[in-house]
């Protein structure tokens, strides 16, 4: 069998660092905003190349926080509109939702899973506010010509960047670098996971991150004294000592990863099997593989006759969900095909080569 994710063998590979880390954690007493999310938030922004990281719960709430925060300070109000892909996870539009403002779904782009950018500058309105690139799969959306249209239209560019920990554009920019700010998860299956929930919010803007910090802790900078309507919603101790420990294998991590994908894609030569457009960059961290197939239940027998692990990222689009029903009248033809024909197939920094090939030829001889 080859598991789809091994999550157990990822983490292994750190365990004498994990328990030790476990003990001067327990060690220490303080287990709640300590040394250790601080230590973090110091190493991912030096990471990203921003000059602040917020550690907060998890990646929902990085990206609520963010448009949270905006309102604060001035910058958005309630049922202000927010670009964001149709063919996203559904956090990125709960976390619009519940900030207040209205998600306006743009339809994606069929090779790219992105944007398709033509669509996206149709959805522009006079109340528009923001665009919300998500970093689908792994891949950078076309942040050049998304950050274009902002300055065009003066918007806000927020980057949901929960499956793109490590991308970088042809300038060496990180993914959390690009936009105003960005929101990223450490969700275990993530590029970069702990052994819990986490996120972190990345951003260059000084009053934005002043807020967040407050934010995310009651409203709070002093014990006890609240100057906003905050959240709690604070990076755990633990799952940021984790994080300092895995951080510096990142990078390594995310090259096995592009070394699979450019394997898969120059050995998988299948009719029935669109594969993922990808040209060698390092804007991809294929935090998933992503092939799309006809007739997915019949490859999906395939598979499990061959005992390869699977998934489907993700079965039903936004628009599609009963918690969505107030834009079930809305129409996106390519995400529509996308969540039909859409599987993923096993992609992580611990597959052996044996198995990246028994995928390999499964795959053909479909
Ligand atoms: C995982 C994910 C999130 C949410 O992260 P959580 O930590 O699970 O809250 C948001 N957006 C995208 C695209 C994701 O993949």
């Amino acid at each position: 069998m080859i598991p789809f994710l091994n999550l157990k063998a990822i983490n292994q590979r750190y365990e004498a660092e994990f328990q030790k880390s476990f003990q001067t954690f327990l060690d220490s007493g303080y287990y709640i905003l300590g040394n250790q999310v601080k230590l973090f938030e110091g190493n991912f922004a030096r990471y990203c190349g921003t000059t602040h990281c917020i550690g907060v719960g998890n990646g929902l709430d990085a990206l609520r926080l963010i448009l949270e925060g905006y309102k604060i300070l001035g910058k958005l109000k309630e049922n202000d509109e927010v670009l964001v892909a149709s063919n996203t996870y559904i956090a990125t539009i709960l976390a619009i939702k519940q900030a207040g403002l209205k998600p306006v779904l743009v339809e994606a782009d069929l090779e790219t899973y992105n944007f398709d950018l033509t669509a996206l500058k149709k959805s522009i309105s006079e109340k528009t506010k923001v665009i919300m690139p998500v970093h689908l799969y792994g891949q950078l959306s076309p942040m050049e010509e998304i950050l274009k249209i902002s300055k065009e239209n003066n918007l806000l560019v927020i980057e949901d960047a929960a499956q793109a920990h490590g991308a970088k554009n042809k300038a060496g920019k990180f993914a959390g670098n690009i936009g105003d700010a960005a929101g990223f998860s450490f969700y275990p299956t993530k590029n970069l996971g702990a052994l819990g929930d986490g996120g972190a919010v990345t951003t260059n803007n000084d009053a934005l991150a002043e807020v967040i910090r407050k934010l995310r802790n009651y409203g709070t900078s002093t014990k006890y004294v609240n100057e906003f309507l905050g959240f709690n919603s604070r990076l755990d101790e633990l799952q940021a000592a984790f994080l300092n420990i895995k951080l510096p294998t990142l990078d390594a991590d995310n090259e096995i990863r592009r070394t699979i994908a450019k394997n898969y894609i120059s050995e998988i030569s299948n009719d029935k099997i669109v594969l993922p457009e990808y040209d060698g960059n390092e804007n991809h961290v294929f935090h998933l593989f992503v092939v799309r197939v006809k007739n997915r239940n019949t490859f999906i027998d395939h598979l499990d006759r061959n005992s390869i692990g699977h998934l489907i990222h993700y079965p039903i689009p936004p628009h599609k969900q009963q918690a969505l029903s107030d834009f079930s009248h809305l129409s996106f033809p390519n995400a529509e095909k996308i969540h039909n024909e859409i599987i993923s197939i096993p992609m992580s920094p611990v597959m052996t080569e044996e198995e990246v090939e028994r995928v390999i030829s499964v795959l053909n001889s479909y």
